[in-house]
């Protein structure tokens, strides 16, 4: 738990979120500025700054928030038409946010490379 970190923020309840999943290591909420008719957000309770802090004792939790996301992506229905995930790195990807998250986006025909 960071003070400053608005996603350790949603996890607390302190700002509001549509949360689509919660369990004890995971919570996923739609994205405030959607980019895909689906675009949500997977993200770990612990406070993990970037990719390049995780660690081998996270291997875990990284292949769980995958199983939440490919659990919701079937729930969304776009399981069989086609979904990305995607997680920024740094400056050079545009993450804005530094507490690591998936995006899961479909529901729309993505472009690649992503630019
Ligand atoms: P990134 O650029 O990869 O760090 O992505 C950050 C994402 O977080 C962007 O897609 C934002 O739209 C999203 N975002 C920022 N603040 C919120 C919020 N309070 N609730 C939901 N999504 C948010
Ligand atoms: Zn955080």
């Amino acid at each position: 738990m960071t003070t400053d970190c608005i996603f350790c923020k949603i996890i607390q309840k302190e700002i509001p979120a549509k949360i689509m999943y919660e369990d004890d290591k995971t919570l996923a909420f739609e994205d405030l500025d959607p980019k895909a008719p689906t675009h949500v957000l997977i993200i770990p309770k612990e406070h993990i700054a970037t990719l390049n802090d995780l660690e081998p004792k996270h291997n875990e939790l990284v292949g769980h928030m995958t199983q939440v996301a490919k659990q919701i992506a079937k729930e969304r229905g776009i399981d069989e038409t086609g979904y990305r995930i995607v997680t920024n790195c740094n400056a050079d990807a545009g993450q804005a946010v530094f507490h690591i998250h998936m995006h899961l986006l479909g529901g729309r025909q993505l472009h690649w490379p992503p630019g």
